[in-house]
């Protein structure tokens, strides 16, 4: 009975999908979601409290968080006359530039690449492909991005720098050879910016049809759920038409404004998981068996022997600790699985759980 009005009411590309899963990660360490592992100094702490204490909770928020907007222009050097929208995370970004497209659009974004690209654009009945990056190195295969975009003229290409889950930094002169044949939109999605020595921030008023996409996610405040996008001041204007008006809550407005005003607090955070990630690439690159990317991001892809990963996965859970299986995904991600940089003593309990699984 429901089933069948089910189908009669909801498109057969909604039916079709499989929701988002995200793994129960009660009483275990952590490391599956590329979350910055600290908190606040108690100082800090009270400092943020007294302001969210006087937030207006009965009234509607600024639909333009100005305040917030104006701060993110300045601590994220968006260049005049670029402009900004804001979004609950980058997810809804994703969603609000795909809702935008001409009905049939083609989405394009290299594989292995964030899943949200393929799965918001399913959604909505767009057409989705993908390329696979190269096997070695997950550098893009040119020769085969240009042939897609000449082919199938995406109306929008997802270039994720660093990618998820290789963790790896395109080659700036590849981004820009798809920039300058894109017939559409490119999106450089910026998400791990703050564990990278790269951005195309400075080049945004070269491109007119390139927009660079932000989340302070991954900066310390995934709670928060707040993200941006910059750009072409007539493409955002776009985008805003669409935009929910009071899409961004005003405790997440005066938290990030606050945050993003103590900038050195996160600095010194993500320079420790910078360091930390080093440290636990080599840890991993000694232990027999496995082989760990290199990474730009706050995570480390690695891949395991043939057909292992998933016991790995299964054993380090029932010892405490949660990492991100990769390998049902197959394609180039057979046999891998991805490890966020948590606290020293995570990082710690995690290879040594891994050790002894492999030893
Ligand atoms: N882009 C990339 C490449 C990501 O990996 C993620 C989160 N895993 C996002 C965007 C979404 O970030 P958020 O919605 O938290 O801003």
């Amino acid at each position: 009975m429901t089933e069948k009005l089910i189908s009669s009411v909801f498109r057969k590309e909604v039916l079709q999908l499989s929701a988002y899963k995200v793994a129960e990660a009660k009483n275990l360490i952590k490391l599956d979601a590329m979350e910055n592992p600290y908190s606040w100094p108690e100082e800090i702490k009270q400092q943020w409290l007294e302001i969210i204490k006087d937030c207006p909770l009965n009234r509607y928020p600024d639909p333009e968080a100005r305040q917030l907007a104006e701060t993110i222009k300045q601590t994220n050097q968006i260049p005049q006359p670029s402009e900004i929208l804001l979004g609950n995370g980058s997810d809804e970004i994703i969603q609000l530039l795909l809702i935008a497209l001409v009905s049939d659009a083609n989405v394009l974004a290299p594989a292995p690449g964030f899943v949200m690209y393929k799965q918001v654009a399913l959604s909505l009945g767009l057409h989705y492909q993908s390329v696979p990056l190269q096997a070695d190195n997950f550098d893009l295969d040119m020769p085969a991005m240009l042939e897609a975009i000449k082919q199938s003229q995406p109306a929008i290409i997802f270039l994720a720098y660093p990618n998820n889950p290789t963790g790896n930094l395109f080659k700036q002169q590849d981004i820009e050879s798809i920039l300058a044949v894109a017939p559409g939109l490119v999106i450089v999605d910026e998400a791990y910016a703050p564990f990278a020595e790269a951005s195309f921030i400075n080049r945004l008023t070269e491109y007119e049809n390139l927009l660079v996409m932000r989340t302070v996610s991954k900066l310390g405040l995934a709670g928060l759920r707040l993200g941006f996008i910059a750009g072409n001041k007539e493409i955002i204007e776009q985008l805003n038409k669409i935009r929910l008006p009071y899409n961004i809550n005003c405790l997440t407005q005066v938290t990030t404004d606050f945050a993003l005003n103590n900038q050195a607090l996160f600095e010194q955070q993500t320079q420790q998981i910078c360091r930390d990630r080093e440290q636990i690439l080599n840890q991993l690159n000694n232990i027999p068996g496995i082989k760990a990317y290199p990474s730009s991001a706050n995570f480390i892809l690695f891949k395991t022997a043939k057909n292992q990963a998933t016991t790995i996965f299964e054993v380090l859970k029932d010892r405490g600790v949660l990492i991100k299986n990769l390998s049902p995904q197959g394609g180039l991600l057979d046999d891998c699985l991805r490890v966020t940089i948590g606290k020293a003593e995570e990082n710690k309990a995690f290879i040594e759980a891994l050790r002894s699984i492999i030893n």
